[in-house]
């Protein structure tokens, strides 16, 4: 058998974290099969339809490497499909039209509720004569067409939740093609997966009620049954299901904070999927080769911001300086910087970043001098007599550096350190005040990277700077 498998989502926005772990899974298991991804559009909700939407979720998945074999197919562009497949239901009797007015299935929902029943069809329309029906239809009165829903129970098998068996006194005689036309949900998924050739179909658990109405279409029409897998929610930490209340939900956001796809792909994989062991760092191969629907847990998976913000400084620690140049510079705006010093920028900040938006401010540091009170260069164990003429010993020993001490960071360390040591200096009296002065802050790189970055010149210029500083 070879693997097929389908994101379907609907076009209602944006690519929610959740759905990012559904379009993953499906990726990783078809990969993992060596058989094919497909990208299905859902769009017979004319009512949730958002302008702009398909593009955003075909461009998300793009940027998050993605990438789908087939597709994408657009529901809304297969409309007669659905409807030769309806009429094959009626003229089988598995399905049957109902002529009810909204009104009167409103007014039947509320009768139920109030005699707390559950809410279903009455089946007034079932044993309408085919002559009723076409004289309604003459008429011009508007219908839907229902499945039929037959009597005795129906089960299926999840690769997650193993087999559920429900009465079928519990399904609705759900609607297949509504009033304007349109198929619903439950007809077009049921129609494609099967016409697609989809062998597994592995989505959020919201739509494993569906299930047993899917499962008795199947049988109606003599298909295949596919292998379900329903993954548990994504959860707010207090275990809510995953909202835009609570923090960002849409994977564009992330992105364009500064998210990187590999980090972001490696955690939410791990939402709810454990590979074996304590590790968490994977490249998408690995996670490939790891993906197992056998390991995917039933319960639910917290999405935990402080723990994907730890994994993508991790990436930004460990990624190729090269790729991470050009990851950053969307980030920096109209900033003029030049790459050679940018590069430098990285490797002695990348350790500080969190995201890659954490490089403007960072980078902003060495391509303009900082504002900053002169309050902070004076160390907590010295004065500001002391800190002007550490500063003022420092600017002499580096004017006489050669300029290609400057070429090594850690030469120009070895070279200071030396400096301090001969002179039986303290090392805070005079880094403090040189730290200080080079960055701006008191929280930042070592004196001797940052003067690297800078070069001979801008660090002469700011420690320079700062002794005027401390006598004005
Ligand atoms: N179109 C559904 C959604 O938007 C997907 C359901 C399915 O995968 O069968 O989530």
């Amino acid at each position: 058998m070879t693997v097929k498998t389908r994101f379907a989502p609907s076009p209602t926005g944006y690519l929610h974290i959740g759905g990012l772990r559904t379009a993953l899974y499906n990726y990783l298991f078809a990969k993992k099969h060596s058989g094919t991804f497909l990208l299905r559009i859902e769009d017979t909700d004319q009512t949730r339809y958002v302008e702009g939407a398909v593009e955003s979720l075909i461009e998300t998945l793009k940027r998050m490497g993605l990438t789908y074999q087939e597709g994408p197919f657009l529901q809304s562009q297969r409309l007669e499909i659905y409807h030769k497949y309806a009429d094959q239901l009626l003229s089988a009797g598995h399905a049957y039209r109902c002529f009810c007015s909204k009104e009167r299935l409103e007014e039947l929902r509320k009768q139920q509720e109030a005699m707390k029943l559950s809410t279903k069809y009455d089946r007034r329309c079932l044993n309408l004569t085919k002559e009723e029906v076409e004289d309604k239809i003459k008429n011009g009165e508007s219908s839907v067409i229902r499945l039929r829903i037959p009597d005795g129970e129906t089960t299926f098998d999840d690769a997650i939740r193993g087999t559920i068996t429900i009465p079928n006194s519990e399904i609705d005689d759900q609607v297949l093609i509504k009033t304007d036309g349109f198929p619903t949900y439950h007809l077009a998924v049921v129609v494609d997966d099967h016409l697609m050739g989809i062998t597994h179909i592995i989505r959020g658990e919201e739509w494993i009620s569906a299930v047993p109405k899917h499962v008795i279409m199947y049988q109606a029409f003599g298909f295949e049954m596919p292998i379900f897998a329903h993954l548990p929610h994504v959860l707010n930490p207090d275990r809510s299901k995953l909202s835009k209340r609570q923090g960002d939900v849409a994977v564009e956001d992330y992105l364009n904070k500064g998210y990187l796809p590999e980090a972001l792909n490696n955690y939410v994989a791990l939402l709810g999927f454990n590979p074996s062991g304590d590790r968490e760092i994977y490249t998408i191969e690995e996670l490939v080769e790891a993906f197992d629907l056998s390991r995917v847990n039933k319960s639910g998976a917290i999405f935990d911001v402080a723990k994907l913000n730890w994994m993508n400084a991790y990436y930004i620690r460990n990624i190729d300086i090269n790729v991470l140049l050009e990851l950053v510079k969307p980030f920096l705006g109209d900033m003029v910087i030049k790459t050679e010093t940018l590069e430098k920028v990285l490797m002695v900040e990348r350790s500080r970043a969190t995201t890659l938006a954490d490089f403007a401010p960072l980078a902003r540091m060495y391509t303009t001098q900082q504002s900053y009170n002169p309050e902070a260069l004076i160390w907590k164990k010295a004065d500001k007599a002391d800190a002007s003429k550490q500063l003022e010993g420092v600017i002499t020993f580096i004017q006489n550096l050669e300029l290609s001490i400057f070429d090594d960071s850690a030469l120009l360390e070895s070279r200071i350190k030396e400096y301090i040591e001969k002179g039986n200096l303290q090392t805070g009296n005079v880094l403090w005040p040189m730290r200080v002065a080079l960055s701006g802050s008191e929280q930042s790189a070592s004196p001797f990277e940052i003067a690297w970055v800078l070069g001979k010149e801008e660090t002469l210029l700011r420690l320079r700077n700062a002794v005027e500083k401390l006598n004005t």
